[in-house]
């Protein structure tokens, strides 16, 4: 727990969200300023920098419950007509919260190139 952190204290009950799943490793929310009709983020419960540092400390189980639940979630939310998943990283990478977070998007047809 990185009491600096707002997805740690999210994770940890101090700071209120609206809860879509959670288990022992992972925590899925809506996100406050939803990009889409439906827009969660997915984070590990604990506290991981971005997806290179998960990776680096060879955490796998953690990395494919990311997966698995906001892939189904997207599932969910999504239909046939699909959904998109984003997990920005770094400052290149457009990231603001730096606890590592899938973003799950559907509901409306997505753009590409991204911005
Ligand atoms: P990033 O820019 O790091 O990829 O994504 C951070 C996301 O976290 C943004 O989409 C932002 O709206 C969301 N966010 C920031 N603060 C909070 C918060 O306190 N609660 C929730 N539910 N989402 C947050
Ligand atoms: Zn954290």
């Amino acid at each position: 727990m990185n009491q600096d952190c707002i997805f740690c204290r999210i994770a940890g009950g101090q700071i209120p969200a609206k809860e879509l799943y959670r288990d022992e490793d992972v925590l899925a929310i809506e996100d406050v300023n939803p990009q889409a009709p439906c827009h969660a983020l997915v984070l590990p419960l604990q506290h991981h920098d971005n997806i290179a540092t998960l990776v680096e400390a060879g955490d796998g189980a953690t990395t494919g419950k990311l997966f698995e639940v906001a892939s189904r979630l997207g599932r969910e939310r999504g239909g046939e007509n699909g959904f998109r998943l984003v997990i920005n990283t770094g400052s290149n990478g457009g990231q603001t919260v730096n606890h590592l977070h899938v973003h799950v998007l559907a509901g409306r047809p997505m753009t590409w190139p991204p911005g």
